[in-house]
């Protein structure tokens, strides 16, 4: 097993260009027009640079562009294929990119986390601060290519009959709100915007590029909040609207039970209940192997208990 594991993990470093070549490869991306498209004259040559790039699947190395001109016309020729693997002017081809956001967002990695994995699995040797960029530039892209896509996403709400928009914004103390709109059908997030709180001027604004982009909802789901109300009666007006069932009960339950949970509470702190149930809790956790199992195991204990009359009987 461990003969193997070495093999593989020669056979990986072998996979490396720069492993095979031994120095960085250089590797040549010319325009393939010979003669100018606009008055068919012979393209001249205009300059030669050579940039070095980053890329998870060739590793690093460097890239010879040739830059044509017709002579006539002075139109310019660059490579076609270069600006589908790397920005103009970036050292990162794209494939850097989305690695980096795919491990930041999706396998939720620390970007000491990622700086290893790229070292580690791609022979890269790239800053911190840099896999931080690369990770802004992946939202950055994914945003673009979101809205990007509204004609698509308008499609599969056609398809669907129509969508059904959520809306919601939240804050950590008084910072600040996070808005976002929410097709509740497709589960698709449509729509999300940092405002400064939750007036009617900025709400107004982000409900508006909503209904550009994605029409009219079927419905809309809110809490009672005054500032979003006000905004969607202006912005979708005659749309049918629905309050949140969570946050109509949580509402209620503040109305009816406050009083009663404060003391409830109260009590519990007084009579160190809640550190002993805190400590309870956590030597469930441990006995069962995690958070999620200790749940489990604790529903499962009162599902039983709830089916069985003799526990009934004895309480
Ligand atoms: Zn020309």
């Amino acid at each position: 097993m461990e003969a193997l594991n070495t093999e593989l993990s020669l056979l990986k470093e072998s996979l490396s260009l720069t492993k095979v070549m031994g120095n960085i490869p250089v590797i040549h991306s010319d325009t393939t027009h010979c003669i100018c498209t606009v008055c068919f004259a012979e393209l001249i040559i205009e300059k030669a640079k050579t940039r070095k790039i980053f890329s998870v699947v060739y590793g690093a190395l460097k890239v010879r562009e040739t830059v044509k001109k017709c002579p006539v016309c002075k139109q310019v020729y660059r490579s076609e294929h270069l600006p589908e693997i790397v920005q103009a002017g970036c050292n990162y081809a794209y494939d850097c990119i989305v690695e980096a956001g795919r491990l930041r967002f999706i396998d939720k990695r620390q970007i000491s986390e990622i700086q290893h994995i790229f070292n580690a699995g791609y022979g890269l040797n790239i800053s911190q601060t840099q896999i931080r960029r690369m990770c802004y530039s992946f939202l950055r892209y994914l945003g673009r290519f979101h809205y990007h896509s509204s004609e698509q996403i308008n499609h599969t709400f056609k398809n669907q009959g129509g969508h059904i928009l959520y809306v919601d914004s939240t804050c950590e103390g008084r910072g600040v709100h996070l808005l976002t709109c929410i097709d509740g059908l497709s589960g698709y997030v449509l729509y999300s915007k940092k405002i400064k709180s939750e007036n009617n001027e900025d709400l107004q604004t982000a409900f508006t590029k909503v209904k550009n982009m994605f029409g009219t909802p079927l419905c809309c789901v809110h809490d009672m909040g005054n500032g979003i109300n006000k905004a969607l009666d202006i912005v979708f007006q005659g749309v049918m609207r629905v309050i949140c069932h969570f946050h109509l009960l949580r509402d209620i339950g503040n109305d009816l039970l406050k009083d009663l949970y404060r003391s409830v509470q109260k009590s519990l702190s007084k009579h160190a209940i809640y550190a002993g149930i805190r400590y309870q809790t956590i030597a469930l956790e441990k006995a069962a192997g995690n958070r999620k199992k200790a749940e489990d195991l604790f529903f499962s204990f009162f599902d039983t208990c709830s089916n069985n009359t003799d526990f009934h009987d004895t309480i």
